[in-house]
C-alpha cells in the first residue's frame, strides 16, 4: 500500500488526548474519525499541524524568529517522519471583496494573460476593430490609399487637454514649422499665439504638405518618420479637402476617431490594479452603500445593505478601455462570468477558430495554446471536484466553507507539490453523496503525487475508500482521547471474534450496519391521521439560479431540502425564505432574493436560524453566558451566607464588570501582549492565574466550589453538582440532550467548533418557552458530527417537531435525510442546469421514483441495509 514509511506520534497529550501513540502511513490517505469532541482535531491540528508549523518557524533565521516569538511546542513526546504540513481548512477567512474564485485559484491570472496576448481592441466610439501599424506599414498604406492626392502630414501633439500652449507654439516656430491645425482648423503659427487655457484642445503640427507619389517615396518616408517621432508613434493624414484626417499609429488606434490605446498588459485586466480598475467603483463592481445605515444594529449581524451595481462598469469591475478588448465578441468579464464547464468549452473552441482579428488567426491560436493548456488544466481540477457550476467572477466571500475548501484542494492539485503532509477538515461538507467519489478521487490524486493526506471525516464512503483509518474515542472530552482503532477499513469491518483481532467501536458497528439511526418515523410528523397538514408556500422564486420555483413546506414536520451542490438549496432557504420570514415576523433588514408570493404565514409566529456561526465574538462569551445559565449561577452565589454578610450582589460574580473580577486582567484571565505586525500573544494573568475573579470573590463558595471552579466544570459535572438546584437543571439538561456533556461551562466561545456552537444554540432554543409555531432553519447540521452525534441531534429535532414546530434542514447526509418527514429535492444539477424542484415527497416516495440523485441515493442506501 505505501512505501513511504510512517509518521510516528508518541505520547500525544494535546487537549483531551490520553498520551496516545499512533503511526500514520506516509503517502497514503488516512481518515481520522470519532464522535464530536473525541479529540480528532486535537490529533490532526493541535498536534501534527502545530508541530509542522513549529518546524517551519525553526527554519527562519534567529533574527526573524525574534519577531515571530517562540513557536508553541505541541504537547507530545515525539513525532518522527513528518514532512512539511499544509492544512486545507473550511474557515472562509477570505472576506476581501476583491477576491474571486478566479483570483484565489490564479486561473484569472491566466485569463488576463490570454486577453493581453490575443484579444482585439474595438473602438469604443465606432465599434470597429482598432489597428496598429509599423512605420513601414504606414508608408505602404499611405502610398496606396492616398495615391495622387495632396495631403497634409500631421503630428498629433495635444489630444483633448486644457492649456494655452503658448510655449508649445513658440518652440514649433523656432524649429521652423509654419502651420498648425488647432481644433480642426489649419492656421499659420503667429508670434505670441495662444489658446483659451480653460478649454480642451486638439493640436497637430503640419510636418509636410505634398502630393502622394511612389516616385517621392524617400521624402514621404522621412516626413512620416518625423511626424511619428513627434506624435509619440502616431501620425494623421489629412487630404486637402477632407474634414477629418485618417489616423495611423504604432499604438492601437481607432482609424476613424484616432482614439488610441496602450498595448494591453495583464494589469489592464486586473480590477485590483489602477491600470484596470473601473475608476468609479475602484474595481469592486458595486457602489458601497452609505455608511450611516448599519450603525443601529448591534454589530453582530451582517450588514443588511444591498450593493447596487456600479453604473459605470455595470458590475464588470474594469475601466471601459479594458472592456474594449474582446475575444470572439466577449470581454474578459463576460468570460469570467461563464460557468466553469462553459468556460472550458469556450477555451476549446479558441483552438479551432480565430482569436484576435488584429493579430491574425494562426498566430493568435499559437500564442494562446500554452496559456490555454495551463488554464484548462486548472479548470479541470475544479470541475472534477464538483465545482463546475461556479464562475471565476464569483466573489470568494459568498462561497460556503465546503466550496472554498474544495477550491483550495483543487489549487493544491494544480500546484503539484510532492512530499507534503496535507490535513483537511471534513472536506465532504456541502457535497451530495452522488459526488463523493469526485472528492475521494481528488484526495487520491494528491496522494499519488507523493503526498500524505490526512482527513478528519465522518462520511461513510470516505472512510471505506481510505487506505487507513484511525478511530478516536470512545466518548467526548475527558471520556475520549484514546485510539480505539488504527488500521485498514477492511480490518475495521471484520467483526471481532473472541480472542481474535477486530474492533467493536461505535464507528465499526455503524460501518458494519449493526447500528443505524433507527426506523424512519415518517408521515405527518406527529399529527393525527387525517388532520389537514398546513403548509407554507413560497412561489415565483428567481434568486441566483432558481427558475420560478414554487416550494411547499408542510408545517409541523421535519422537512429536508436536498440536491447536489449548487442546485439552489441555500438560495431558496437561506437567501429567500429565511430573510423574507425574518423581515415579516421580526422586522429584520436583510432583503430576500426575488419571489412573487407567500402563503401560510399566519401559521407561524417566529423564525429561528440555527447556524454554525460563533455564539459570540469574544472569549467573554461561553456556553454558560449564552444559555443564560450563568445568570442563575450568579444569583445562587449571591444567596450564599458569605455573600449576604459581605453584601455581594449577583453582579459581583461577573467577570465583565468591575467589582468582583480581577482588575489586573479586567476579568479576561490572561493578558495580551501586542506585537508589532504580528498576532497578539496571550499569557495567563499573573495575579488571578486565569481564574478571572479577585480573591475576595473566590472566597464565596457553594458546596465548597468557587465561581471559577464552577465555570471550569464540564456540563456533565455541573449537572451532577447542581442536582438539587431545580432552577438550573432544565438548561443543563438541554445541553446534555444535544450531546455537549463534555464542554466546560466557561469554555471561551472562540475555541468552540461550528457544530458545537450550533448545538449550543439549539439547546438555548429548547430551553426557551416555545410557541409551538416556530420555524427552525438549519444549514447542514451534521457538519462535524459522527453518526452517534447525529442520533442525538435527530432526537432533539424530533422533540421540536413533536411540540408543533417546523424544522427545515438543508442536508446531504443520506441517513438523516431518510429520517425526514418530507423532502424537497432541487436540481437536477448545479448552477444554470439546476434551480428547479425535481421531486418532493416522503423519503419512501423519492426512493421509489428515483427522479434525482437523492432518490437514487436513498434507494441505494436501502439496498445496503
Ligand atoms: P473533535 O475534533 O474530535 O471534535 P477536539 O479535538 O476538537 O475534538 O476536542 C477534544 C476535546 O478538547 C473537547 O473536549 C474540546 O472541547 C477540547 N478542546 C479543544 N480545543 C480546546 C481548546 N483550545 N481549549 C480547551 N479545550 C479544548
Ligand atoms: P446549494 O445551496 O444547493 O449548494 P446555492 O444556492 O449556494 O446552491 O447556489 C445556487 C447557484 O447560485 C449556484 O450557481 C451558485 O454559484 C449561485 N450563487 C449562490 N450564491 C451566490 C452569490 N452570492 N452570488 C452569485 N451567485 C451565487
Ligand atoms: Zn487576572
Amino acid at each position: 500500500m505505501s512505501t513511504g514509511g510512517f509518521i510516528t506520534i508518541r505520547g500525544a497529550r494535546a487537549n483531551n488526548l490520553k498520551s496516545v501513540d499512533v503511526d500514520i502511513p506516509r503517502r497514503s490517505l488516512t481518515v481520522i474519525t470519532g464522535v464530536s469532541g473525541s479529540g480528532k482535531s486535537s490529533l490532526a491540528f493541535d498536534t501534527l499541524f502545530a508541530e509542522g508549523q513549529r518546524r517551519y518557524i525553526e527554519t527562519f533565521s534567529p533574527y526573524a524568529r525574534t519577531f515571530l516569538g517562540p513557536a508553541a511546542r505541541p504537547d507530545v513526546d515525539a513525532i518522527h517522519g513528518l514532512t512539511p504540513v499544509i492544512s486545507i481548512e473550511q474557515k472562509t477567512t477570505n472576506r476581501n471583496p476583491r477576491s474571486t474564485v478566479g483570483t484565489i485559484t490564479e486561473t484569472y491570472d491566466y485569463l488576463r494573460l490570454l486577453f493581453a496576448r490575443t484579444a482585439t481592441a474595438y473602438s469604443p466610439a465606432t465599434g470597429e476593430p482598432m489597428v496598429k501599424h509599423t512605420q513601414e506599414q504606414v508608408l505602404r498604406q499611405v502610398l496606396s490609399r492616398h495615391d495622387g492626392a495632396p495631403i497634409y502630414i500631421l503630428a498629433p501633439l495635444v489630444r483633448g487637454r486644457k492649456g494655452h500652449y503658448r510655449d508649445l507654439f513658440e518652440t514649433l516656430a523656432r524649429k521652423g514649422f509654419i502651420n498648425v491645425r488647432v481644433d480642426g482648423r489649419l492656421q499659420p503659427l503667429t508670434p505670441g499665439m495662444m489658446l483659451d487655457r480653460y478649454r480642451n484642445h486638439n493640436v497637430e503640427v503640419v510636418v509636410d504638405k505634398l502630393v502622394v507619389n511612389a516616385k517621392d517615396e524617400g521624402r514621404l518616408r522621412q516626413s512620416l518618420d518625423t511626424a511619428m517621432q513627434m506624435g509619440d508613434g502616431r501620425v494623421d493624414i489629412l487630404e486637402r479637402n477632407a474634414q477629418q484626417p485618417i489616423h495611423y499609429s504604432k499604438r492601437l488606434v481607432c482609424p476613424t476617431t484616432g482614439i488610441s490605446y496602450d498595448d494591453p498588459s495583464p494589469a489592464t485586466f486586473s480590477f485590483n490594479s489602477p491600470e484596470g480598475a473601473c475608476p468609479q467603483c475602484n474595481g469592486l463592481g458595486y457602489i458601497a452603500p452609505s455608511a450611516s445605515q448599519g450603525e443601529e444594529d448591534d454589530g453582530e449581524e451582517e450588514s443588511p445593505a444591498v450593493h447596487t451595481p456600479c453604473p459605470a462598469c455595470k458590475g464588470k469591475r474594469l475601466r471601459p478601455q479594458s472592456l474594449a478588448f474582446r475575444i470572439q465578441g466577449e470581454d474578459i468579464a463576460d468570460v469570467a462570468n461563464k460557468e466553469l464547464t462553459a468556460l472550458k468549452a469556450w477555451l476549446e473552441a479558441l483552438h479551432t477558430t480565430s482569436a484576435g482579428e488584429g493579430t491574425g488567426a494562426a498566430t493568435a491560436a499559437q500564442i494562446a495554446a500554452p496559456i490555454r493548456a495551463e488554464l484548462t488544466k486548472r479548470l479541470d481540477f475544479l470541475i472534477d471536484i464538483g465545482l463546475d457550476y461556479l464562475t471565476l467572477a464569483r466573489p470568494a466571500a459568498s462561497l460556503s466553507g465546503g466550496e472554498s475548501q474544495r477550491i483550495r484542494l483543487a489549487t493544491q492539485l494544480g500546484a503539484g507539490l510532492v512530499n507534503v503532509t496535507y490535513i483537511l477538515d471534513e472536506p465532504s461538507i456541502g457535497l451530495h453523496p452522488r459526488d463523493n467519489h469526485r472528492l475521494i478521487h481528488a484526495l487520491k490524486a494528491l496522494r499519488d503525487l507523493g503526498n500524505t493526506v490526512i482527513v478528519v471525516e465522518h462520511d461513510r464512503d470516505m472512510m471505506l475508500a481510505a487506505d487507513y483509518l484511525i478511530d478516536i474515542g470512545p466518548g467526548a472530552g475527558e471520556q475520549g482521547g484514546n485510539i480505539l482503532f488504527s488500521g485498514t477499513p477492511a480490518e475495521l469491518l471484520t467483526p471481532p471474534k473472541p480472542g481474535a483481532q477486530g474492533c467493536d467501536s461505535l464507528t465499526a458497528r455503524w460501518l458494519r450496519g449493526e447500528e443505524t439511526l433507527g426506523t424512519p418515523v415518517t408521515g405527518v410528523g406527529g399529527k393525527e391521521e387525517g388532520e389537514a397538514v398546513r403548509t407554507l408556500t413560497i412561489s415565483g422564486c428567481t434568486g441566483n439560479n432558481l427558475r420560478d420555483v414554487e416550494a411547499r413546506f408542510p408545517l409541523g414536520q421535519l422537512v429536508c431540502v436536498c440536491g447536489v451542490s449548487g442546485s439552489g438549496k441555500s438560495t431558496l432557504v437561506c437567501q429567500t425564505l429565511l430573510p423574507l420570514l425574518a423581515g415579516r415576523l421580526h422586522r429584520a433588514l436583510t432583503p430576500p432574493l426575488p419571489f412573487r408570493d407567500i402563503t401560510g404565514l399566519e401559521f407561524i409566529d417566529k423564525v429561528v436560524s440555527v447556524d454554525q456561526s460563533p455564539i459570540g465574538r469574544t472569549p467573554r462569551s461561553n456556553p454558560a453566558t449564552y444559555t443564560g445559565l450563568f445568570t442563575d449561577i450568579r444569583n445562587l452565589f449571591a444567596q450564599m451566607p458569605e455573600a449576604l454578610i459581605r453584601g455581594y450582589k449577583p453582579g459581583r460574580f461577573s467577570f465583565n464588570v468591575k467589582g468582583g473580577r480581577c482588575e489586573e486582567c479586567a476579568g479576561n484571565g490572561y493578558k495580551s501582549i501586542a506585537m508589532n505586525f504580528l498576532p497578539t500573544v496571550q499569557t495567563p494573568c499573573p495575579v488571578c492565574r486565569g481564574a478571572r475573579f479577585n480573591r475576595a470573590t473566590l472566597e464565596v463558595r457553594f458546596r465548597g466550589k468557587s465561581i471559577a471552579d464552577v465555570l471550569n466544570m464540564t456540563i456533565e459535572q455541573a449537572a451532577a453538582f447542581f442536582v438539587n438546584q431545580p432552577q438550573l437543571l432544565p438548561k443543563l439538561n438541554t445541553l446534555l440532550d444535544v450531546g455537549l456533556h463534555y464542554l466546560r461551562l466557561g469554555q471561551p466561545s472562540n475555541t468552540l467548533s461550528g457544530g458545537e456552537s450550533q448545538r449550543i444554540k439549539l439547546a438555548a432554543e429548547l430551553g426557551k418557552r416555545d410557541t409551538g409555531r416556530t420555524l427552525y432553519v438549519l444549514d447542514e447540521p451534521t457538519t462535524g458530527l459522527h453518526f452517534a452525534d447525529i442520533r442525538a441531534l435527530l432526537s432533539v429535532l424530533r422533540r421540536l417537531v413533536e411540540r408543533g414546530n417546523t424544522v427545515i434542514i438543508i442536508e446531504h447526509n443520506i441517513e438523516l435525510i431518510a429520517q425526514a418527514d418530507y423532502l424537497i429535492e432541487l436540481g437536477p444539477e448545479g448552477g444554470k442546469r439546476g434551480g428547479r424542484i425535481i421531486d418532493a415527497g416522503t423519503p419512501e416516495e423519492l426512493a421509489r421514483r428515483r427522479a434525482g440523485p437523492t432518490g437514487q441515493a436513498l434507494y441505494d442506501a436501502e439496498g445496503r441495509d
